[in-house]
């Protein structure tokens, strides 16, 4: 094996070295979309992130268990538990159920993850389908004195809690400023009265007579908090003591900082050993908002329709680009940092099509074998993906210097490093080719050959259809017939 993992941990804010708790398994959990839009660029990056994490997890020889909920319930317009519900909310503008709000955007987000090539958790949970294990740790936090019952809803008690426990640990927050400010702004929102301390959090909310989301609990007929939701969907698929929890730095607080306050408060001890935050994106130097005209979804990344994009960007291009910093920058989107991403890319995978043509020499110029360690070292430094890439830039500097005739390469040599070019690339970074070319154009001509060999195979001409699928197969697209028809793509 290689040198061991070391990741940085958000609540030691020390680089520690990844040890699971019960190897080979590995417990991952991450949180998911609150599905009441169209996914955006905000969403890229984590998925992206904890993607690699499972992938190189994985290749490391892991077992990894990748939970990531999807939220359909419970997270609130405003974060201090007021406001109404998200997904209630854009229902009532579009004048559609909930769930069908909900459906909407869970197959659109399905759509753009697979679409940036992020593999599907192993288990998706429902924050609607876990409501009794949600009232359950409730009951349990009760039982233990860490929540109270106001008015049918329920909140967690931070002051008893921070007397034996150090809440605000995770996201830097001081405690007493919690409890003497946290929110005072808000204190004048209806419903804050109901809690007994500001930095209290809701664990259940009674539903107002309108709230169409509600679920019948022992306080009330109501709804569940938006933390309590992950500390019980990872508790049930992951143990009540997992080994990662990943998300982006603006879950910090309170959201991640109440997940372990909920766990401790209900099983006595903390939920997770390594915490992992991905940075923030920002769009030109500024933060991503809908107020600030900024706000840009996949699809319009995919598409080039937004007003602040000179052109389409493809899945893959966004893809390296939020590849090429570190998970813990802050990364800028602008055009030209994704144009210079598309062309790093596109010169990293012409340098892997050239693999097959280069011609082996008695003897190598360049030390290839280095290229593989210090990629690997690069991903062993708390993911270093930036690093590792440059690593496999230099990689295809030297296959396009062996094409060139400037540099040889044993055939040995050349085997190893397609090999560490493919490893990367694809397995672990999960990068994938795009056709080439206007996309528009060719599907337009595949979808003509594709219908001359449904018409072929009609007349019972099997010689030509054939001839037309074996030509594609021979020219490396893959033609698959299926119940909805056949379809293409480029292997
Ligand atoms: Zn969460």
């Amino acid at each position: 094996m290689n040198h061991p993992l070391y990741i940085t941990n958000s609540l030691s804010r020390q680089r520690e070295q990844f040890i699971p708790l019960n190897p080979p398994f590995v417990g991952l959990y991450v949180c998911g979309p609150t599905v009441y839009g169209e996914a955006h660029l905000g969403h890229a990056r984590p998925y992206i992130t904890f993607d690699v994490v499972s992938r190189y997890l994985t290749y490391l020889g892991y077992k990894v268990r990748y939970v990531r909920n999807i939220t359909d319930v419970g997270h609130l317009v405003d974060d201090a538990d007021e406001g109404e519900d998200k997904i209630a909310k854009k229902a009532r503008l579009e004048k559609l159920e909930p769930m069908e709000v909900v459906e909407l955007y869970t197959t659109s987000f399905h759509d753009s993850m697979r679409a940036l090539n992020n593999k599907p958790p192993g288990i998706e949970p429902r924050a609607s389908g876990h409501i009794i294990e949600q009232i359950e740790m409730i009951k349990k936090i009760i039982d233990n004195g860490y929540a109270y019952e106001s008015n049918g809803s329920v909140y967690f008690d931070v002051i008893t809690y921070s007397k034996s426990n150090d809440y605000g640990k995770l996201s830097g927050r001081v405690i007493e400023e919690l409890i003497a400010g946290a929110g005072s702004e808000r204190r004048e929102l209806e419903g804050q009265e109901e809690k007994r301390n500001p930095a209290d959090f809701a664990l259940w909310k009674k539903a107002s007579p309108e709230h169409i989301m509600r679920w019948p609990s022992p306080w009330s007929d109501g709804f569940p908090g938006w933390h309590i939701e992950c500390s019980a969907m990872s508790k049930k698929y992951l143990g009540e003591t997992f080994d990662i929890h990943g998300g982006g730095m603006d879950l910090l607080f309170p959201h991640h900082e109440s997940e372990i306050a909920q766990s401790k408060g209900s099983c006595g001890h903390a939920p997770v050993r390594y915490w992992m935050h991905n940075n923030m994106i920002t769009i030109n130097g500024q933060k991503m908002g809908k107020s600030l005209g900024n706000f840009i979804t996949l699809q319009e990344l995919f598409t080039g329709e937004h007003k602040l994009l000179q052109q389409a960007y493809s899945p893959m291009t966004i893809r390296f680009f939020i590849l090429t910093a570190h998970y813990r920058s802050t990364l800028d989107f602008s055009n030209e940092g994704l144009q210079a991403a598309e062309k790093g890319m596109n010169r990293l995978m012409s340098a892997i099509e050239l693999l097959p043509d280069l011609k082996p020499s008695a003897s190598s110029s360049s030390d290839v074998k280095t290229i593989r360690q210090k990629s690997f070292d690069a991903l062993n430094d708390d993911m270093n993906t930036a690093i590792a890439i440059s690593q496999l830039f230099e990689g295809a500097r030297i296959i396009n210097s062996v094409n060139g005739g400037t540099e040889t390469l044993t055939a040995d040599d050349i085997a190893h490093l397609g090999e560490t070019m493919r490893l990367f690339v694809f397995d672990i970074l999960g990068m994938k080719s795009e056709v080439k070319g206007n996309n528009d154009d060719l599907k337009e001509v595949m979808e003509l050959l594709l219908t001359l060999r449904a018409e072929a195979k009609a007349k019972k001409d099997f010689a030509t259809s054939d001839k037309i699928r074996d030509e594609l197969t021979r020219l490396n697209f893959v033609i698959k017939d299926g119940k909805e028809g056949t379809t293409w793509s480029k292997s």
